[in-house]
């Protein structure tokens, strides 16, 4: 018999106290609970990608100069590769931020509700977060910028768009919070080609303005786990010391460059959702907003002849009228 038992006394109390990140997977139809892009990558761009691996060097280590991939990016973005980190997601890349900047007796401001891994990986190294709620699913910029005098952050997380409410900052607030603050500010862009800006612009002034992307949303390639951060390269070259030596595998940096070469067709791909995207919250405003008038009609739109349609029962004549008054007041109001 097995005499010690296994020393989970010895555990980091910063790792015990997290709970750990579980999602219970469910064999469904309709797969909306992880913001994947369902439409999937392009036939033709996984072909190209099979192409290239077939030629890969699998049995040979990554370039540890990263130089081709640094190229890639750097066209994508704008950017000097100097100033590019790439990770094995952005969740690899937030951890690297929390070990590069965070430790006991540090802090870090973040928003509320947001993407759990700020909050998580401060916690993960021992550093303190401080959470400022958004107000009615707005961010108060004001509340930020008392919270980080206050409190010296040496981070300041914000995600624009914002996972899970979809708010945005303003250009200017940005700005005006990375002036602010005494440390870096980690903007998390992963899902900026759905809002269709970003704060790339900032960063020439703004050297401690941290830009977080990802392979994952737009680009559908979650499954190969692709991050990469934008910064001041001063800060890229001692991010890297707290990375391993190859934090993307080869299949990750073929596909990328696949992908890269495709990348008009993959955001084009991604307009389309944000036009559904809009599509959809049209009709439920219409529909919601009957109901708030105190009529109540079926959304039948989920049938696929039936895009963007409402079933409207024939009532009595005072409830037709009061139907056709509310529906014509929407759509006067929404022009
Ligand atoms: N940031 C935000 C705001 C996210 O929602 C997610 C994924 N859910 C990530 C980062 C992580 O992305 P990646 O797949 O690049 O690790």
């Amino acid at each position: 018999m097995r005499e010690k038992k296994p020393p989970v006394a010895w555990i980091r109390p910063a790792v015990k106290a997290l709970t750990a990140y579980h999602l219970e997977p469910r064999d469904v139809a309709v797969k909306l609970d992880q913001n994947e892009n369902n439409r999937g990558v392009p036939e033709r761009v996984r072909e190209e990608l099979i192409e290239a691996l077939k030629q890969a060097p699998l049995h040979r280590y990554p370039s540890p100069s990263q130089a081709e991939i640094l190229g890639t990016l750097s066209e994508m973005s704008g950017w000097p590769k100097e100033g590019i980190l790439v990770g094995n997601g952005s969740d690899e890349l937030l951890h690297c931020l929390a070990e590069s900047f965070l430790e006991p007796g540090r802090k870090a401001v973040a928003p509320t509700p947001s993407f759990f891994v700020y909050a998580y990986t401060t916690r993960l190294v021992g550093a303190q977060a401080v959470e400022v709620p958004l107000r009615d699913m707005q961010y108060d910029v004001g509340a930020f910028l008392a919270a980080i005098e206050e409190h010296e952050p040496a981070v300041v997380y914000l995600c624009s768009p914002n996972n899970p409410t979809g708010s945005v900052l303003e250009p200017r607030d940005i700005a005006t919070i990375a002036e602010r603050a005494p440390g870096v500010v980690a903007l998390d862009e992963a899902y900026w080609e759905f809002a269709g800006e970003n704060a790339r612009p900032l960063l020439d002034d703004h050297p401690n303005l941290i830009l977080f992307r990802t392979f994952s949303k737009a680009l559908a390639l979650a499954g190969l786990r692709l991050g990469y951060l934008l910064t001041a390269p001063e800060l890229v070259a001692e991010m890297r010391k707290a990375q391993q030596p190859y934090p993307l595998n080869r299949v990750t940096i073929e596909a990328a460059r696949v992908a890269a070469a495709h990348g008009g067709l993959l955001r084009e791909r991604a307009s389309e959702i944000a036009r559904d995207r809009d599509r959809l919250c049209q009709r439920m405003r219409t529909f919601e907003r009957l109901l708030g008038r105190g009529v109540l009609v079926r959304d039948v739109s989920s049938h696929r002849e039936l895009p963007e349609m409402l079933r409207v029962a024939i009532g009595t004549f005072e409830e037709n009228e009061a139907f056709y008054r509310a529906l014509r007041q929407i759509l006067e109001d929404g022009r």
